[in-house]
């Protein structure tokens, strides 16, 4: 089993924070080199310099998902600093959360446009991108329970992480010729900004105690399934969803 990245150049969306910084780290400490992208550079200095001080190779690149130039360069970029990209970890991600009766035009197009357009335009730009330099590649796409099941007050999220779910199984049928693997991580709750505040509340205190585990999980314990679908240890892997959630999706209450 192969789960080294020695030789690889990963690109992480989202990566100055929460998730995303967590699994830029865990990509460089398996030998990835790392192209950290975020739309605010400031803290992705922090986090470059947390790879660089552990011995590894990164650079900061500015990134918008949103708009398709942006997405471009960032991959020029990734590629004239170290290499051309081999791995993608499509990460960046926001969620609003409000009940479907309060959620406007502007909730919804925010929401998918980054977690589903967004995603689609990394996706679509990272094969490009493989398929010229002809190495072939992984993208691993960074969806969520919620995409597989739903809960309330999440209704733009819940519909585009469903959708990205069938976007990778989209891509991953089509891009399979190019040597291109295309998988999806469905993470549990896991702490991190994007659902800090809710946790701490009685709501969120309320939905721990339904979870099977008793706890949400933390960022180290999804480490295994990203190296599986990134590295070679992955490599007959693709089109897939593996749900990391301390059971989450089996409970039936
Ligand atoms: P987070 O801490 O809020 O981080 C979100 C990241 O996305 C930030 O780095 C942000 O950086 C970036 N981002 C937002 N809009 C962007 C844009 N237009 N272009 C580029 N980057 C953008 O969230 P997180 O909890 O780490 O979540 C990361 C991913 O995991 C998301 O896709 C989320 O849906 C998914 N997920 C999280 C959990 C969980 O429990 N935490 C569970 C399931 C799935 P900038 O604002 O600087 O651009």
């Amino acid at each position: 089993m192969n789960l080294t990245l020695e030789g690889h150049t990963a690109l992480v969306t989202g990566a100055n924070g929460g998730l995303g910084s967590h699994f830029a780290q865990t990509l460089a400490r398996a030998g990835a080199k790392v192209a950290v992208a975020a739309r605010r550079v400031d803290s992705l200095h922090e986090v470059v310099d947390a790879i660089r001080v552990n011995g590894g190779t990164a650079e900061a690149i500015a990134l918008d998902v949103t708009q398709r130039e942006s997405v471009a360069r960032a991959f020029d970029d990734a590629s004239s600093a170290l290499g051309p990209v081999t791995v993608v970890v499509n990460n960046a991600g926001i969620a609003i959360t409000k009940p479907l009766l309060d959620h406007t035009e502007e909730d919804w197009n925010q929401v998918v446009g980054v977690n589903l357009t967004g995603a689609w335009r990394v996706a679509q730009e990272a094969a490009r991108h493989m398929v010229k330099h002809q190495r072939g590649g992984s993208i691993v796409n960074i969806a969520s329970i919620l995409g597989l099941r739903v809960s309330a007050q999440v209704p733009s999220y819940a519909a585009s992480k469903a959708a990205l779910v069938h976007l990778t199984k989209a891509m991953a049928l089509e891009l399979a010729r190019h040597r291109i693997r295309v998988n999806a991580l469905a993470p549990g709750y896991v702490e991190t900004g994007i659902n800090r505040e809710f946790f701490a509340s009685d709501a969120g205190q309320a939905l721990i105690k339904r979870i099977p585990q008793r706890r949400i999980g933390q960022p180290q314990e999804l480490d295994a399934a990203l190296l599986l679908f990134a590295s070679d240890a992955g490599s007959y892997a693709t089109g897939a969803v593996l749900a990391v959630d301390g059971g989450q999706l089996v409970n039936t209450l």
